[in-house]
């Protein structure tokens, strides 16, 4: 069982443009205490103030791509942010021109940000841009028509846990449980060897999220996803506008679900709804991605998915 939150609460699933129901693309997860922000649309942090979510906590903000429906909240968020007092550093990922767009509305009304903000350019799919002890994220190289990135948020893997009654039994020295706990074996001052699997317990295995953002049917990323937890792949289309979707650099149901199948994956998001389906549509919609990949699920705003 794992005990680090691995988690993701849907902030905005409308392709495009908003409606009266659905605000466009954002996503917060939430790693062990950390929290990413992926995209930043119109009316995210609203929506974060009525969930309650720390947004002060957020130090990494990733967008996708700079279409105004995964960024235009972007410049709000980060004004609340000055106007709370934020003294942390806020480090933003995305590709090039978001810097020149948000220094732009500071500079005219003369402002200068409580805090520091670090621009992180991204310039190609499968980049390390973020690491720390407990998880790495890459960016993935999507399919759009402008440049576009999603990301993968990988796990590292956790060290072994050492079954305490032989740290008893033993009175094993600290260095020693180290290497243990690091995959080694134990000799006791008797000469008695014990293998590394009895002295030891299998941690869980590492959990990985994939945000596949704007992009139209590609399998180009598919090796560097294969065997993720969960994806979320982005669908603005039905099956019956598949003309359309390959138009407009975007995916269908039947093709987010086609990747997922081909990826391994566990479990499938789909969301980007074009405004022309209602809830009512959705079903339908719904249905034509689980007829391919049946542990489908609806990206829908304010609700959480545990990535396991
Ligand atoms: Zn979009
Ligand atoms: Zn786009």
């Amino acid at each position: 069982m794992h005990k680090t939150p691995f988690r993701l609460t849907i902030l905005g699933s409308s392709g495009a443009m908003p409606t009266s129901k659905r605000l466009t693309s954002a996503q917060l997860l939430k790693h062990s205490n950390r929290l990413f922000l992926l995209d930043c649309s119109e009316g995210t942090q609203i929506l974060m103030k009525r969930l309650k979510i720390p947004l002060m906590k957020i130090n990494h903000i990733f967008i996708s791509h700079l279409h105004g429906d995964h960024y235009l909240g972007l410049p709000g968020l980060l004004f609340t942010m000055h106007l709370l007092g934020r003294n942390n550093e806020l480090n933003i990922y995305s590709p090039p021109g978001l810097k020149k767009i948000i220094e732009i509305q500071f500079d005219i009304c003369n402002l200068k940000t409580s805090y520091e903000i670090t621009f992180h350019e991204i310039e190609q799919g499968g980049s390390v841009i973020y690491n720390d002890p407990t998880i790495k994220i890459e960016t993935i190289e999507m399919s759009h028509s402008i440049p576009t990135y999603g990301f993968l948020f990988s796990e590292k893997p956790l060290e072994r846990n050492i079954k305490k009654k032989y740290v008893d039994k033993y009175d094993i020295p600290v260095d020693q449980i180290l290497q243990i706990k690091a995959g080694s074996s134990y000799t006791t001052p008797k000469g008695e060897v014990l293998a590394n699997e009895e002295l030891t317990i299998t941690p869980p295995q590492p959990r990985s999220y994939a945000f596949c953002s704007d992009t139209s049917y590609t399998e180009k990323f598919i090796d560097q996803i294969n065997g993720v937890d969960m994806i979320y792949h982005e669908a603005t289309f039905m099956k019956d506008f598949a003309e359309t979707a390959k138009e407009k650099h975007h995916s269908t149901t039947t093709e987010a679900a086609t990747i997922a199948l081909k990826a391994g994956a566990k479990k499938l998001l789909v969301g980007h709804y074009s405004a022309r389906y209602d809830n009512n549509t959705l079903k339908h919609y719904l249905k034509e991605a689980r007829d391919i990949f049946p542990n489908t699920l609806l990206a829908e705003e304010g609700k959480v998915f545990e990535v396991k």
